[in-house]
């Protein structure tokens, strides 16, 4: 469905994407996360053909894409683009909704019905005649939503879609586009920097940093197999502890950091430089060392500190090595979590993910 080959741009002089190669398969709702300034958006108005690459080249929608305007303004009639701020035209909320299908040319009859279903679709039944602009935030953006739905686009960039939006108008955005990528197989492109927003939506994530697509993998990959201590970070892996494979015993390796072994699946040989990359949420606390357990390791620290994080709690345990353990408010009462408290730490050897050092 899209296809990109060494796509770059530049401003000025000023490379803000480049090298950046990857391909979207009809019917997928793929991911593209990555910090401000990364050059998401800058990706996503070469992908619509609002804007001409300076490097490389692109595939939309099964054609190589030329720089003749008549062939560019085919293909873009073919997909449409949410931004982060929800664009309304000063009219109704209907002939905001139905702006596409007029350029398209739709007769009075179908437009009618297609606004009518859309108004119900974005649960605003009863506000066609409404004028847009007076609309809140969150009402805004399903309209503007509701006017690229009624054309049908067989691809749907969406810019930062929630960015200004509260936690429910979200929730409604959400709900619509993955109703549009399920039932009509609407391809959707999403970049947002709320990585949960990306793990929810999104099978498959790009990670975009300093204009280059640093890895392109499966959600739960990306999250908890990240390829460097950049993405590593970028993702919330709580955990990045440096140290040396000291052994290795088939599929797992030992590696030595300080006084401390951790135990994880690697093919890295003995004498390697590694970093082992663990996320809070496999880290298990217990005030007693399991003897059940099957994880394959278990230090014993104190509690440096506890550090909240919504309705989590991020402990800081010092078993020679700094661990962090993300855990529910819930526990870290029911444990009597404190400074200064001794407890046992576990984590399997499945849950860390071996990355040369320097990677
Ligand atoms: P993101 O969407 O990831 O926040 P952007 O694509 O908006 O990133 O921006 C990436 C970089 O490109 C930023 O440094 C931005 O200032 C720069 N940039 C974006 N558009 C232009 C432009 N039209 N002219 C010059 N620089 C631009």
């Amino acid at each position: 469905m899209i296809e990109t080959e060494k796509l770059g741009k530049q401003y000025s002089y000023k490379e803000i994407i480049s090298d950046v190669t990857f391909r979207v398969e009809e019917g997928e709702m793929f991911g593209l996360i990555g910090p401000s300034g990364a050059g998401k958006s800058t990706l996503l108005r070469l992908l619509d053909l609002l804007e001409e690459q300076t490097e490389g080249s692109l595939s939309l929608l099964g054609e190589p894409v030329t720089r003749n305007p008549t062939e560019r303004l085919k293909l873009r009639l073919r997909m449409a683009m949410l931004l982060q701020k929800p664009v309304v035209f000063n009219t109704s909320v209907e002939g905001n909704i139905a702006l596409g299908l007029k350029f398209r040319k739709v007769g009075k009859a179908e437009t009618a019905q297609k606004v009518h279903d859309a108004l119900d679709a974005i649960g605003l039944t009863g506000y066609g005649t409404r004028k847009a602009i007076t609309l809140s935030g969150g009402e805004a953006q399903r309209v503007a939503l509701a006017r690229a739905m009624v054309t049908e686009p067989e691809i749907l960039y969406l810019d930062e879609p929630t960015a200004n939006l509260d936690p429910p108008s979200t929730e409604k955005i959400e709900q619509l586009v993955v109703r549009m990528n399920k039932e009509l197989g609407t391809t959707v492109i999403l970049s947002t920097h709320d990585l949960l927003q990306g793990q929810r939506l999104a099978k498959r994530i790009g990670v975009l940093m300093n204009g280059k697509l640093l890895q392109t993998e499966t959600t739960r990959k990306i999250f908890h197999q990240p390829q460097s201590t950049q993405i590593a970070r970028f993702v919330g892996m709580d955990n990045l502890i440096d140290g040396k494979v000291i052994a290795t015993d088939r599929e797992e390796v030992t590696i030595a950091t300080g006084n401390v072994e951790i135990h994880a699946l690697s093919s890295y040989p003995v004498e390697t430089k590694v970093t082992a990359l663990f996320r809070g949420e496999d880290v298990t606390i217990d005030l007693y060392p399991r003897s059940t357990t099957s994880a394959r390791n278990l230090l014993h620290g104190t509690i440096e500190k506890l550090v909240p994080v919504g309705p989590f709690e991020h402990v800081l345990i010092d078993c020679g090595v700094l661990i962090i353990a993300l855990v529910t408010i819930r526990s870290v009462e029911d444990l009597g979590l404190a400074p200064g408290k001794e407890v046992w730490v576990s984590f399997k050897a499945t849950a860390v993910h071996v990355i040369a050092q320097n990677s």
